[in-house]
């Protein structure tokens, strides 16, 4: 009913409220604006000497939120060329949202969610897909062919995650052949994505698994040429590790998700000096940026004494894990400094369709 949505999707406060004003009612998930536009520059600034051979897709599962998208291709400059999603649903809510271009970095199995994504890219939408499975090609190829569509398909390659992909080179050879010769689908390159690898925390460590990574994307675009099977994409990297990627040589995209927002869990990966890449805290309203899950929606703040707040008092908290915790909300409040300049939709959240 019209009331059961009013109260599940209630907004925290409108534009020009203020975070600190009564009426802004928490938890309210907040972007920070500075720090995104800050983050955003960022990511321009590291990709900027591999201008012309790797662009960044961000990855939109970290946050959910069309809006935020938008910002970042376009707070981001040339570096973007589109986004990944996770799931069809993210996938359908960017391109509601406007968003032309979209790596689904995921398998996709039902003939529903086919059919869903197929119709995203009959709608105009560029939309590739990932497979690791024969029967995923032909999946994809049938669903692509009913729509009267093309749906570009990437092989993915396990390099060490030991989660989804292709085990060895020569079945990704396999594969892209066979996703050449069907109809309704483009063969477009490679995923060799290491998830494990993003929260090694030291450096070098983290640096090393990498360089194991680019060897196995590297005898990929190898094998797919000597084929006759042009790797146009090789794409791959979290935010932990995207810049080892793109000086790598081996890589053209990288997909760092989180890093737009950032959470406490990567702020204990240490960077080149073996410091924390700490969260930026010298907003004196950040009282807590070590707030750990204590399950489901409820956060644990270690605080000290003198600066433990009063009833009613209001806190900000950097989340542990910046996905399940945009994953809550239905609305996020784009502030600066204290004033919320806009609300924004965190339309491609689910339970996962
Ligand atoms: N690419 C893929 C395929 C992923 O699964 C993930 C995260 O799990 C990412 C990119 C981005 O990760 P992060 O938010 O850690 O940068
Ligand atoms: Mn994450």
């Amino acid at each position: 009913t019209a009331l059961m949505r009013a109260v599940l999707r209630r907004v925290p406060a409108v534009s020009g409220a203020r975070l600190s004003d009564e009426g802004t009612e928490t938890p309210a998930l907040v972007f920070d604006a500075d720090a995104v536009e800050h983050n955003c520059a960022r990511l321009r600034e590291v990709m900027t000497p591999f201008e012309g051979a790797v662009s960044a897709r961000p990855h939109v599962k970290s946050h959910k939120c069309p809006a935020l998208a938008r910002r970042q291709l376009e707070l981001s400059g040339g570096t973007c060329k589109g986004i990944c999603a996770q799931k069809v649903c993210e996938a359908e809510a960017m391109a509601a949202g406007g968003v032309r271009d979209i790596l689904l970095s995921n398998q996709v199995v039902s003939a529903p969610k086919l059919a869903r994504l197929a119709a995203l890219a009959a709608s105009g939408c560029a939309v590739s897909v990932l497979v690791d499975d024969a029967d995923q090609v032909r999946f994809a190829s049938a669903a692509a062919s009913s729509a009267h569509t093309t749906l570009g398909v990437l092989v993915e390659v396990d390099v060490g995650q030991r989660r989804c992909g292709v085990a060895t080179v020569p079945e990704a050879v396999a594969l892209a052949k066979l996703a050449t010769a069907m109809p309704g689908l483009e063969f477009r390159g490679v995923q060799c994505y290491h998830g494990a690898a993003q929260h090694i925390r030291d450096y070098e460590a983290r640096k090393a698994a990498i360089d194991g990574v680019a060897g196995i994307a590297r005898a990929c675009v190898a094998q797919l040429t000597a084929a006759g099977l042009p790797c146009a994409t090789v794409t791959g990297g979290g935010s932990g590790t995207f810049e080892f990627e793109a000086a790598s040589g081996a890589f053209t995209e990288v997909q760092p998700g989180s890093s737009v927002v950032w959470d406490r869990d990567y702020s204990d990966n240490l960077g080149p000096d073996g410091k924390r890449i700490e969260l930026d805290l010298d907003d004196p309203r950040v009282v807590a940026a070590v707030a750990a899950s204590g399950g489901g929606a409820d956060a644990v703040a270690a605080v000290a004494d003198e600066m433990l707040p009063k009833v009613r008092d209001r806190v900000l908290l950097a989340p542990g894990h910046c996905d399940p915790t945009c994953n809550l909300h239905d609305f996020a409040l784009w502030a600066r400094g204290d004033v919320v300049e806009e609300v924004m939709e965190i339309s491609a959240r689910s339970p996962g369709l």
